[in-house]
């Protein structure tokens, strides 16, 4: 007798959020669109402002074209850069550096690192996007941006991250975060979070790269 194989389609999970804007909202289209594909299966909220969804890996390019047209954007789940997490800009998005964050999100988020990295942004001191609890935090202070490292929110090991970089300009901000992610995707160790690496690896070294001085660190 001849036995049928039946082989499950791969599923694969996805992070969904309406990108960076006035806060982490979704409009009714953007919720319809979720829903048609979703049809009976559950949603996961997370806490870092995005929807967990799972799906066919063959609908997976189709997903995206179709959330895309909507304004809903799709990340990768695991070992990834997550988007940026951002408060809501309340005193305007200029003002508050919301074309940087943007710009910031689309550079770093997605990319492959030892473990998760959660990167935070916000428009003013108030920090309503927490980034000192954060991987890597982002303040726009005055006239200029403040980089802080190796925050962490959870268990008995939480802590504020390290101020690095002070009152930088968009360019100089870019170019050190993706340093300090470069610096972590090669030298961290398979799913050693951010904030341990810092300390194995040294906040003063890590300095010293970002200020492209990285010939001194062994
Ligand atoms: S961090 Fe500042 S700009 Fe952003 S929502 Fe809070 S108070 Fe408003």
């Amino acid at each position: 007798m001849c036995k049928v194989i039946v082989q499950k389609e791969k599923k694969v999970k996805l992070a969904v959020n309406g990108g960076i804007s006035f806060g982490a909202k979704l409009n009714a289209n953007q919720l319809r669109v979720l829903a048609d594909y979703l049809g009976d299966q559950e949603l996961e909220l997370t806490t870092f402002q995005q929807l967990y969804i799972e799906v066919f890996e063959s609908d997976l390019e189709f997903i995206q074209k179709k959330f895309k047209e909507v304004e809903l954007f799709c990340y990768p789940v695991g070992n990834y850069v997550k988007s940026l997490r951002h408060c809501n800009f309340c005193k305007g998005a200029e003002e508050e550096g919301m074309p940087v964050a943007i710009e910031l999100n689309k550079r770093i988020a997605g990319r492959p690192v030892p473990f998760t990295l959660r990167p935070a942004y916000t428009g003013c001191p108030i920090g309503c996007g927490e980034p000192l609890v954060n991987d890597i935090g982002v303040m726009k202070s005055r006239k200029g941006y403040d980089l802080y490292i190796g925050g962490n929110a959870k268990g008995a090991y939480a802590k504020t991250g390290t101020l690095i970089l002070e009152q930088v300009q968009p360019d100089e901000l870019y170019e050190a975060v993706e340093q300090v992610i470069d610096l972590y995707a090669e030298n961290g160790k398979k799913r050693e979070p951010f904030y341990k690496f810092v300390n194995r690896f040294g906040v003063e070294n890590i300095m010293q790269y970002v200020m492209n001085d990285s010939a001194q660190i062994e």
